[in-house]
């Protein structure tokens, strides 16, 4: 019997995880460039956070979730995403005690029964960043700018900014209310999932997916024209502060995204060229979910990104064997003597911090050349009865092919500094 990974999951295999190494260090040295400290917070959580944290009306929480009972008659789901979590922690431990703001970013899988297709998996990665305590705009534009930094370093051009506001508890009960009366004569003819939205939470009306249900709806009237005041500064002054960022985007009013949490700012990166899941991260400002979750009401803003559509736009654009990893040096040894001497270098160079393999299988030294070759070693060092006579070894450059002769007793030196 052989058995496969469970659908919509995937194993991330060697010839893939030098680029996913790739895509994660890139995200730790921006992170680390602006300030923020890594959250590592568990795989599941009591259900509770995500019904609370992320909303009960969200397609996540009502039919996305990896919900079960444990052995403790506990509630438990496995993350869905990375907000609700890192606030949770942010409550548990205090952190409003500590120098604010909070700035946290995460890596990691998060977990939801969606339909899987290109892009898209039940166990997927993001990664986040959570600005907790700034009411101001500065916080909305660093989490906006700094995943463009990210997908710029990645090599992922084309990326388009979406922005909006979704306004606040004083403004938006007003626009749901126009929202009901302009889709009022329209509601009999829209999928079930929009009819049942439109008493709960009719902004949801706004980002249905369904396209015959999009060809009944009229354009929405732009809800940033329906801001109060307070809000309508504070988008104001997000746009300017991005138009001095020279961060271009596009004014996009459907973009209501689908947690209740969020408020004023909201926004979505697509990207070109990687099919109909083009929308590859978002985020917005969460004024009222740490409150939900337990805490002070404290104002928070956040952005999530998919790794595997990053890893997807990348592909598009450039070879993933290009990160491929590949020793700095192979030993090929000549005979039994030399696969003993081999063996003794290979450990003492590696000890002065060069990456070094050697031959295991016992094979000839054409064979040995084929598969130094193969795993990208970067130089081949060969040995036989006479380079050990001599104390040398036949040192190949892979890259130019070019070989000439060097002590064994400046190998590891000689091999940090042709790196
Ligand atoms: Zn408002
Ligand atoms: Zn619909």
């Amino acid at each position: 019997m052989e058995y496969s990974a469970p659908r919509g999951t995937q194993d991330i295999t060697p010839d893939e995880s030098g680029l996913w190494q790739h895509v994660e260090s890139v995200i730790r040295q921006t992170m680390a460039l602006c300030g923020y400290s890594e959250i590592r917070t568990p795989i599941f959580e009591h259900t509770e956070v995500f019904e609370r944290g992320v909303g009960a009306t969200t397609d996540i929480v009502e039919k996305e979730m990896y919900t079960f009972r444990d052995r403790g008659d506990r509630m438990i789901t496995l993350r869905p995403e990375g907000t609700a979590p890192a606030v949770r922690a942010y409550v548990e431990h205090r952190m409003a005690s500590r120098p604010q703001p909070t700035k946290l970013y995460y890596i990691g899988p998060m977990f939801r029964y969606e339909r899987p297709q290109a892009g898209r998996y039940r166990q997927f990665h993001q990664f986040g960043m959570e600005v907790i305590g700034v009411a101001g705009p500065a916080a909305d534009v660093e989490v906006i700018a700094t995943p463009l930094d990210i997908f710029r370093a990645l090599g992922i051009t084309d990326v388009t900014v979406n922005l909006n506001s979704i306004g606040c508890p004083v403004c938006r009960p007003g626009y749901r209310n126009l929202l009901k009366e302009v889709y009022a004569p329209v509601l009999p003819q829209l999928c079930p999932s929009c009819q049942s939205r439109y008493e709960r939470n009719p902004l949801r009306l706004l980002d249905c997916k369904s396209q015959e249900c999009r060809g009944y709806m009229p354009d929405p009237p732009p809800i940033f024209e329906y801001l109060c005041p307070e809000c309508a500064q504070h988008f104001s002054e997000v746009r300017r502060l991005l138009d001095k960022l020279g961060v271009e985007y596009v004014l996009n009013p459907r973009l209501v995204r689908g947690l209740d949490y969020y408020n004023r700012t909201t926004f979505e990166y697509t990207v070109g060229g990687i099919g109909s899941q083009d929308a590859i991260g978002g985020g917005g400002r969460y004024d009222g979910l740490v409150e939900e979750l337990g805490g002070q009401p404290t104002p928070a803003v956040g952005v999530a990104c998919g790794m595997e559509r990053c890893v997807l736009a990348m592909k598009a654009g450039a070879d993933a064997k290009r990160f491929a990893g590949g020793v700095d040096v192979f030993f090929v040894s000549l005979g039994e003597r030399a696969a003993e001497r081999v063996f003794e270098l290979a450990f003492q160079v590696r000890s002065q911090g060069v990456s070094a393999d050697f031959d295991m299988m016992g094979r000839g030294l054409k064979a040995q050349m084929r598969y130094a070759d193969k795993v990208n070693a970067k130089f081949v060092a060969i040995i036989g009865d006479n380079e050990i006579d001599r104390g040398t070894v036949a040192l190949k450059d892979m890259s130019t092919g070019e070989q000439r002769e060097v002590p064994m007793a400046g190998l590891a030196s000689m091999l940090r500094e042709g790196r």
